[in-house]
């Protein structure tokens, strides 16, 4: 069984071994570990950054803590796409997360990632949106391989529902009876990949459960600042996979020598909060609404984890 990260880890290795050799940026290894996308880990169970009781990890190569592999990022504008995978009806999440995805883009805490830029040195822009949603009524089950997650964003896109857009990035978010079998609540909490194909191009892609399934695994709290633990937990993750796809979005552009990207070195970690209307905490406000959502590393000043950059 070939799972979609496998073919991505494939299509990486290929693309570093036979297409010219990248150029590396000043402190950078060649043979730095490479990501494969669900380094996020869990707070029970830390990934390659870090998780539970986490410290920022520095350092980690390059005079940030974070090197350039030659690969692209995402430049411009970056338009988002949520599939909403299983049975949404009648749950608060799915107002929670619109809101969140049309209010991270131009957020001082999305600026972080315009300290990250490709091999011309273009800084990648705060400017993300969700554009466009589609439902899928358990087209693959409940139980979902790596390859099926990609089945159906890839479905979403042929029938039209949503558009081919190499420069978006499609999150598949699965309700509380749907598992990932490669590895939710026991290895990641969420993560992120790409897949090439002939008739759309490269598609960046993601996948993100909801963690009302294992709170002890993927919820910092319960409840959160909306009152709605599933898609206050999966905000955070939302939010670190697409910092990630941004920045490397085929595992080949910004990681450390540990193959911890820019998210996954801050992962877990929330700087300073405050207490939200209901009693949980949080640490930002975003279309009005309060979140708890981790930092991301900072690619400046010897690099840091931060809520906002500068
Ligand atoms: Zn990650």
């Amino acid at each position: 069984m070939t799972s979609g990260w496998r073919l991505s880890a494939a299509a990486v290795a290929a693309s570093l071994c036979v297409l010219t050799l990248p150029m590396l940026a000043p402190g950078s290894s060649d043979d730095d570990t490479k990501p494969n996308g669900k380094g996020i880990g869990t707070l029970l169970n830390p990934g390659k950054g870090n998780g539970g009781e986490a410290k920022p990890v520095r350092p980690g190569g390059g005079a940030n803590g974070i090197s350039y592999h030659g690969g692209p990022v995402m430049l411009g504008p970056v338009n988002l796409y949520y599939i909403w995978y299983g049975n949404w009806s009648g749950n608060a999440a799915v107002g929670i997360l619109t809101t969140f995805g049309q209010s991270l883009g131009g957020s001082p805490y999305y600026n972080i990632n315009t300290t990250y830029y490709n091999g011309s040195s273009t800084p990648l822009t705060n400017a993300i949106n969700l554009v466009k949603t589609a439902t899928d009524n358990y087209s693959q089950g409940t139980s979902l391989s790596d390859s099926a997650i990609q089945t159906v964003v890839l479905a979403a896109i042929s029938s039209g529902t949503l558009p081919a857009d190499t420069n978006g990035i499609y999150i598949v978010l699965t309700s509380a009876d749907v598992t990932a079998s490669s590895g939710f609540c026991s290895k990641y909490c969420g993560w992120h990949t790409y897949t090439s194909t002939s008739s759309f191009g490269r598609i960046k892609y993601a996948f993100v459960g909801d963690p009302t399934r294992c709170p002890s695994a993927c919820q910092a709290q319960t409840p959160g600042p909306n009152g709605n633990s599933g898609a206050d937990g999966m905000a955070s993750i939302i939010a670190h996979e697409v910092e990630e796809a941004a920045s490397d979005p085929e595992l080949n552009a910004w990681y450390d020598s540990r193959g911890a990207e820019n998210a996954d070195k801050c992962a877990w970690t929330f700087g300073t909060t405050y207490t939200a209307k209901n009693g949980a905490k949080a640490n930002m406000s975003l279309g009005s609404l309060d979140f708890l959502i981790q930092q991301n590393w900072v690619n400046a000043t010897g690099g840091y984890c931060a809520l906002q950059y500068p």
